[in-house]
């Protein structure tokens, strides 16, 4: 069954070509169509839910691997690592880019007294 790589429309005609896309049709579709995740965070379960909900409020589609959460041994949710965020190939340089912002935010404990509220208050 001939398929059109680019809108993955399947053709039950002898058609040789999509009529949407006008591109040259192809017997199977090539594998490297379904999206490809890419790993951009493991962790425990509760930081790898922050970080998917960070990356799901910026409208990075996230995912995380069932088995990585729920596998079959039954690790406890709250103290079990190496959960995996998933997100596509596409996203994953954003995604880093917002993982880096949070680490940011993580570390930055100003002293109290030494921060701009500090400067802000002398002024
Ligand atoms: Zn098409």
């Amino acid at each position: 069954m001939p398929y059109c790589p680019q809108c993955r429309e399947e053709y039950r005609t002898e058609a040789t070509k999509c009529a949407e896309c006008d591109v040259a049709l192809v017997s199977e579709l090539p594998k490297q169509a379904e999206p490809k995740w890419v790993q951009v965070f493991a962790g425990s379960f509760a930081d790898a839910t922050i970080v998917r909900s960070s990356l799901e409020a910026a409208g990075i589609e996230a995912f995380v691997p069932k088995d990585s959460v729920f596998p079959d041994a039954g690790i406890d949710m709250e103290t079990s690592y190496g959960v995996e965020v998933l997100v596509s190939e596409e996203d994953a340089a954003e995604a880093r880019k917002i993982l880096q912002g949070m680490d940011r935010v993580e570390s930055e404990e100003v002293p109290p007294g030494e921060g701009p509220q500090a400067k802000e208050g002398q002024a």
